[in-house]
């Protein structure tokens, strides 16, 4: 395949954003934006504890937010807390809550307000995700995914709406993916999750538009350093050079998701309102969907 010329990597390679695999913060950051662009308030992030939404919880800290990190595991957000609070010097708080039972999001809600008296931001990136063919599919499995992804959005945004949002207004953005764009193998819980997410997005936006509350989705392709990459054949493809078909010949990083969850949570997007933002490298456009080979990848990352 056509490789750039080196120079061009070279300055390539400067405009990417470096990253860390694990969940810890990076080394060293470079702002790009000013780092007041989110001084003086709250964001309330569920799956904050790891992956995407750990860097998510860092870059906005990094630009002056506070920050509740909100998941299952208290011990998996309190040990990020206090890396988060090392590396930013900002505040967090972590909190356990599970996004499918309304009432532990209340009372997160509710704990987070007595704490910061405020939430300016939601960020919904709870999830769970596995390769399976739609046939070895469990009823249960298909409904689980549908009740993490789908009703656990639905079910923190309304509390946030209640809570604070409609009398204060406020920013939502849900973490969705590509998988239904093009009928992902392997992958319809996944797909069908989200997309209906992408619709909520979109009906929440009109409802609660008045209310001055925006309601964006961002879709990652795929994130390096990620449970999602570990689980759905990350390694797999950037072995057998699959990054080569991705228009920007290669997978993207947890701090490229963080900045475009960054635009659309600040003012820079203050009249962007009901649409998804793809983040992907041109992914979806041009990477394979081959059922067979998928589930190759499945069975031995199964393993
Ligand atoms: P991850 O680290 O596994 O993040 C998922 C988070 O959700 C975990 O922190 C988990 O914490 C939390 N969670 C799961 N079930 C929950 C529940 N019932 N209630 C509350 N919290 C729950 O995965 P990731 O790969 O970074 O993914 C983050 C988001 O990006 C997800 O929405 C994912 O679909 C999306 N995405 C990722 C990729 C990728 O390449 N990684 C691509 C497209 C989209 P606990 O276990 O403590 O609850």
């Amino acid at each position: 395949s056509a490789r750039p010329p080196a120079m061009a990597e070279a300055a390539m390679a400067a405009r990417v954003p470096p990253d860390e695999d694990g969940d810890e913060c990076l080394p060293q950051y470079r702002h790009l934006l000013s780092p007041d662009l989110l001084a003086g308030q709250v964001a309330f992030i569920t799956g904050g504890g790891s992956g995407i939404g750990f860097r998510i919880a860092e870059i906005f800290m990094r630009h002056g937010c506070r920050t509740v990190i909100a998941s299952r595991n208290l011990q998996r957000v309190s040990e990020a807390s206090k890396k988060l609070v090392a590396a930013t010097g900002q505040q967090c708080l972590p909190l356990s809550m599970d996004v499918r039972q309304p009432q532990t999001i209340v009372a997160a809600v509710d704990e987070a307000l007595k704490e910061f008296k405020r939430i300016d931001i939601l960020i919904n990136g709870a999830a769970g995700n596995f390769l399976c063919p739609a046939s070895a599919l469990s009823f249960n499995a298909f409904k689980t995914v549908i009740d993490i992804d789908t009703m656990g959005t639905f079910n923190t945004s309304k509390v946030l709406f209640e809570k604070y949002f409609r009398d204060h207004g406020g920013v939502i953005v849900n973490i969705t993916a590509t998988l239904s764009y093009r009928g992902q193998a392997l992958q319809v819980h996944a797909g069908a999750a989200k997309a209906a997410i992408d619709a909520m997005t979109r009906h929440l936006a009109v409802e609660w538009g008045p209310n001055n509350i925006r309601v964006n989705s961002l879709a990652p392709g795929p994130i390096t350093g990620t449970e999602g990459f570990r689980r759905l054949g990350g390694r797999f493809a950037e072995k057998s050079n699959q990054f080569s078909v991705i228009p920007l010949q290669r997978a993207g990083n947890k701090t490229e998701i963080a900045h475009s969850t960054l635009y659309l949570a600040s003012p820079l997007s203050s009249y962007v309102t009901g649409t998804t933002l793809v983040v992907d490298g041109g992914s979806w456009l041009t990477s394979p969907n081959s059922f067979s080979a998928l589930l190759g990848i499945a069975s031995s990352s199964a393993k």
